[in-house]
């Protein structure tokens, strides 16, 4: 474990239930909700990020012993209980970690260009990925309406855009970071699209499994295949969006016709 002045901050609030941001469905009994805060949230290092993948381990460990069922959230913005648990909730939405990919941590048959790569903590929000893009000259491929979602909460529902070549966020993550066990993590990747050169998941502790049906189960799943940690996702170069609006006349028999 990293010294005590190094571990995140697993929070245990207190509040025996929860419910979402717009508080559109009743509130979800549970036992305890965890609020889990980086060591340094302003400066982003790998020995930080791995020591909260230690904090996640530790506490499916304590999971596992009381029998108690587990699930993550994001920022809390499902209109449905999709992050429905009666154990713990583990509060992810801090966790805004960002790393860029070098040439050389992208794989040798990787056919896109690393730059556009980047490896994200799980809780970053749309908007401070957008921020942190947009300084580098780099957008994400499509986006939604708004942009307090964070990255894994938007792809694991399926949610946050489309365009005509692509669909949304779920489209352009290329690679997952799963906390499955006290003393395991995968690093999941599509056989048919490696991305990241194979000496990078050990850096994290991670096992790596490159599988093109676990990785698309893993992909879109609500929350229930284990903690995603860390993400890496496919950007492309800054874009202008062209917005026109035109005047109809209101016509309300224009359907019949
Ligand atoms: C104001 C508003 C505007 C919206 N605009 C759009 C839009 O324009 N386009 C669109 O498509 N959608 C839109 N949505 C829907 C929104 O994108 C989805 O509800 C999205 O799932 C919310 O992300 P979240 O981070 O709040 O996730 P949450 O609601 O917190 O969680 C969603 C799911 O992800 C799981 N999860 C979250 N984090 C993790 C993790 N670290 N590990 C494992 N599982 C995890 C949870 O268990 C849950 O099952 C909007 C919603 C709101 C409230």
């Amino acid at each position: 474990m990293p010294p005590d002045d190094l571990k995140p901050n697993f929070q245990v609030t207190g509040h025996k239930q929860w419910v979402n941001w717009h508080e559109n469905f009743k509130p979800q009994p549970l036992k305890k909700l965890i609020d889990v805060w980086n060591v340094r949230p302003e400066e982003s290092r790998i020995e930080w990020y791995n020591a909260a993948t230690k904090g996640f381990q530790e506490v499916i460990a304590d999971a596992l012993r009381r029998g108690d069922s587990m699930r993550a959230i994001g920022g809390g913005w499902s209109f449905s209980d999709v992050t429905r648990t009666d154990g713990i909730l583990l509060n992810t939405r801090p966790l805004n970690y960002r790393f860029r990919i070098d040439h050389n941590q992208a794989h040798p048959g990787y056919g896109g260009d690393a730059s556009n790569l980047a490896f994200v903590q799980c809780g970053i929000s749309i908007a401070d990925l957008n921020r942190y893009l947009r300084n580098k000259g780099k957008s994400l491929k499509t986006s939604g309406a708004s942009n307090g979602q964070t990255i894994v909460g938007a792809f694991s529902t399926g949610t946050h855009g489309s365009a005509l070549d692509v669909g949304s966020i779920q489209d352009y993550v290329v690679a997952l970071h799963l906390i499955v066990a006290p003393e395991r993590a995968v690093w999941l990747e599509r056989a048919s699209q490696p991305v990241i050169a194979d000496t990078f998941p050990s850096m994290l502790g991670a096992e790596l499994i490159r599988d093109d049906d676990l990785f698309n189960a893993a992909l879109v799943s609500f929350g229930c295949f284990g903690i995603i940690h860390g993400v890496v996702i496919e950007a492309t170069d800054l874009y202008y969006l062209q917005a026109y609006r035109r005047l109809m006349p209101l016509n309300l028999n224009y359907s019949r016709k």
